[in-house]
């Protein structure tokens, strides 16, 4: 008789949690060909970025804040697991730019940022004539540029609409996401639209119109549902309460400890060793969910082709949240924050925050009466200046940049600085090609990658990359049983 199959997952981060719940009959639960399955994480908490913590009276997330739920992943997950009534739609829309010194509304109809409407950006106070006769001409003359293989969305973008809407309008919001920078992102891996509609040729703008139609505005809004949702308990309660579903399903889920090696063991009943500092895991499969260098180092030995996962980097960011009394602010009347493009100078230097987000506008459960909750985002690939100051030096310096911006936020009743050194992979120039590569030179064994390194930034792409990966070891362990 076949021993019982065993899969290990590295990493619980929200993609090997989510790979875990997969194997383990997702929401119909285990039954008797369910693999024993093993969760070790290295850090102290599982869910990776996912984490919360009390903070002036709320549950507060110290990551995430919310996810697109266009996308279905996140929100079945969080029905799957009984969280349905926990879901709550973001509560704002619409944003708003610092330019020339001061704050302006965003039009309406951008899609990442770019816009699809040259009349909008005529009314923008803040952009020169040149960045309108840009969005003008792409309208009417658009340039013309060859796309052929893979280039930067910068590439586009400047080739297009010129660089004053690149870096002052678009850069903010596309590389915002990432915390990367539009000349270094691709464009077939960051922003498939934009490819798309370049590759075709003609104008940008009204190529990208169509799908900004179809996916804004209160129609969008009744057909479609929300843009962006939250959990009342935080983003966080979604891996809290999927780690503890696991472990009623006999997952054994280690933190706290590293995934030092794998090692194949052609001789032994399992092909596979898992090695920590003090033990050896035997396992059938394995679904690497860490950061892809971690991947890369641990099955480099396997084909060179997996030492190019070393080469997704990934940014560091830190973000700084106030509470501030109403009474002391001024905050512009609507929407769910302000960007602030990468150059903007500030004293003798370059601002450090990139955006502003007014968080209790966005979600109903963080407001309290009289107070403010507002958060500071600080940090781009090539901007580790935060890393070097102190939590108090960031909290006054960012203080002074948002009074800046915002003109009069008082003092604040209470802040707190949460670093993450690490966490948003950058998708350069050839990311599909390097992660299709790498995925070739793993099939032949019995390891998936899975996680925000390879299909998609953030928590619904990192949750259908994680489930992927385990329905993929599903089918090989089904293969081996009848083999
Ligand atoms: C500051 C910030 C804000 C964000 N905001 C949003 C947002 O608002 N909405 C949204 O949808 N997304 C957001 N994201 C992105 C989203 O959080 C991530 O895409 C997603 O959480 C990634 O999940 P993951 O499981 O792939 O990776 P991770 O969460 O990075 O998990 C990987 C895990 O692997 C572990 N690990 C690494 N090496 C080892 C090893 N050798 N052995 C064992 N374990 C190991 C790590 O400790 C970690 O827990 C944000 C990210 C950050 C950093």
């Amino acid at each position: 008789m076949n021993p019982r199959p065993s899969v290990v997952i590295v990493g619980a981060g929200i993609a090997g949690l989510a790979a875990a719940w997969e194997l383990t009959g997702a929401r119909d639960g285990p039954n008797e060909s369910t693999p024993r399955v093993e969760l070790i994480e290295s850090s102290d908490h599982v869910g990776g970025a996912l984490l919360s913590a009390d903070f002036a009276g709320r549950v507060l997330d110290l990551g995430p804040d919310g996810f697109l739920a266009r996308r279905p992943e996140a929100v079945t997950l969080a029905r799957e697991v009984g969280l349905e009534e926990q879901l709550v739609p973001i509560a704002a829309s619409g944003a708003s730019i610092f330019l020339k010194g001061a704050v302006e509304e965003l039009p309406t109809g951008l899609v990442l940022g770019v816009p699809t409407n040259a009349k909008a950006i005529k009314a923008m106070k803040g952009l020169s004539w040149s960045s309108r006769w840009s969005a003008w001409r792409d309208e009417h003359a658009p340039k013309k540029l060859k796309v052929t293989d893979d280039v930067s969305i910068g590439t586009i973008l400047r080739a297009k609409l010129g660089g004053e809407l690149t870096y002052q309008l678009i850069e903010p919001m596309v590389g915002g996401i990432q915390a990367g920078r539009l000349d270094e992102l691709s464009a077939a891996a960051v922003f498939p639209a934009l490819y798309e509609a370049a590759q075709r040729g003609g104008s940008l703008m009204k190529a990208l119109r169509t799908g900004a139609e179809a996916h804004s505005g209160p129609t969008a809004e009744r057909v479609l549902g929300p843009l962006f949702m939250s959990l009342r308990g935080g983003v966080a309660s979604l891996a809290e309460e999927l780690a503890r579903q696991l472990v009623e399903r006999g997952v054994v889920v280690r933190t706290g400890t590293e995934v030092t090696a794998l090692r194949p063991t052609p001789s032994g009943i399992y092909p596979w060793e898992v090695d920590t500092a003090d033990t050896a895991t035997s396992a059938s499969a394995i679904i690497l969910a860490t950061p892809a260098p971690t991947a890369g180092r641990l099955t480099n030995a396997l084909d060179d082709a997996l030492n190019a996962l070393a080469s997704i980097n990934s940014a560091g960011a830190a973000m700084i949240t106030f509470v501030f009394v109403t009474a002391d602010t001024s905050l512009p009347p609507t929407g769910t924050g302000v960007l602030i493009p990468l150059a903007t100078e500030w004293d003798d230097d370059i601002m450090m925050t990139t955006a502003i987000t007014f968080l209790d506008r966005k979600w109903e459960h963080l407001r309290r009466d009289g107070e403010i909750l507002l958060r500071a985002h600080v940090g781009r690939i090539d901007d580790r200046r935060s890393e070097i100051l102190s939590d108090d030096a960031l909290i006054e310096r960012v203080l002074r940049e948002i009074t800046t911006v915002l003109g009069r936020v008082g003092t604040p009743k209470a802040a707190r600085v949460q670093r993450w050194p690490q966490g948003l992979p950058q998708y350069y120039v050839g990311h599909e090609q390097l992660v299709a590569r790498a995925r070739h030179a793993l099939s032949p064994y019995a390891i998936r990658l899975a996680g925000s390194a390879y299909d998609g930034v953030g928590i619904p792409a990192s949750i259908g990359s994680g489930r992927r990966a385990a329905r993929d070891v599903v089918t090989l362990l089904n293969a081996a049983a009848t083999a």
